[in-house]
């Protein structure tokens, strides 16, 4: 699952949110831990050299839903918004503001 890059790590570390994208779990508010994990809803590959990644290219989320999330995609092959709806279905609905459809 590694996904890292200078620019997500430099990212990760302005994030004030714990917040899991599909389950709506606050990681530190259950585990008291600041800990969060990316997922880039767009492939690393497609970034140009000099693109720079911003907050918007990926989802926070818990460790279990970022597993579950490439298990489905390795075996759906669906992308990421997809199957946020698919897990997220039961949860309730979040306060991100950047639900990019
Ligand atoms: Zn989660
Ligand atoms: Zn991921």
């Amino acid at each position: 699952m590694a996904e890292r890059s200078k620019g997500v790590v430099k990212t990760l570390k302005s994030v004030e949110s714990w917040l899991c994208d599909i389950c709506g779990e606050d990681f530190f508010v259950r585990y008291r831990v600041k800990y969060i994990e990316a997922h880039h809803k767009v492939p690393i590959s497609t970034y140009s050299a000099s693109y720079v990644v911003s907050l918007s290219d990926f989802a926070l989320l818990c460790p279990n839903c970022h597993k579950a999330v490439h298990i489905y995609m390795k075996k759906s092959g669906y992308e990421y918004a997809k199957i946020k709806d698919i897990l997220g279905a039961k949860a309730q609905p979040d306060a991100q503001p950047d639900a990019a459809q």
